[in-house]
């Protein structure tokens, strides 16, 4: 199978085996491994082997291969750790806090009171201008 790469991309050199990693599982398009920096014991992540750096340019099925990896990792992060929660975290772009541009689901164990900053509070939109959005949108698509 070939898939773009990129040279200078640290999640290419892992997939290509030039940098280490805690390995968890592999299969034809994606690779599964340990997050060096995570946020709560059990951080990991499940990543295309192809460079493909955002959801809107990844071919569609390879990220149904990286959802499906990512919930291999979390069920068993669920039943081997059993945290107080699970969330799945996909960033695209510098300002949704991407620092590798190489697309990656995170699957990220939760503990009470761990103050992941994940969490947003209910406000209630204005009306109008989320219909005015969807009309955008819907003719979009
Ligand atoms: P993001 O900021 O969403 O692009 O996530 C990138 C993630 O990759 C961060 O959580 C980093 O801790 C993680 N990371 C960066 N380099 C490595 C590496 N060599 N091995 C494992 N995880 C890494
Ligand atoms: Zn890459």
């Amino acid at each position: 199978m070939t898939y773009p790469t990129d040279k200078d991309c640290i999640f290419c050199k892992i997939v290509a085996g030039q940098i280490p990693c805690l390995k968890l599982l592999e299969d034809a398009d994606t690779i599964a491994f340990m997050d060096i920096n995570p946020v709560n014991p059990g951080h990991a992540l499940a990543v295309a082997k192809g460079h493909w750096p955002t959801v809107d340019v990844i071919p569609a099925e390879v990220l149904a291969a990286v959802a499906r990896t990512a919930q291999r990792v979390a069920r068993a992060v669920v039943a081997e750790l059993k945290p107080h929660g699970v969330n799945l975290l996909q960033a695209n772009g510098a300002g949704a806090g991407q620092s590798v541009p190489h697309l990656h689901i995170h699957i990220m164990p939760r503990r009470p009171n761990d103050a992941v900053a994940l969490n947003w509070d209910y406000k209630p939109g204005d009306r109008a201008e989320i219909e005015a959005i969807y009309r955008r949108l819907k003719a979009a698509l």
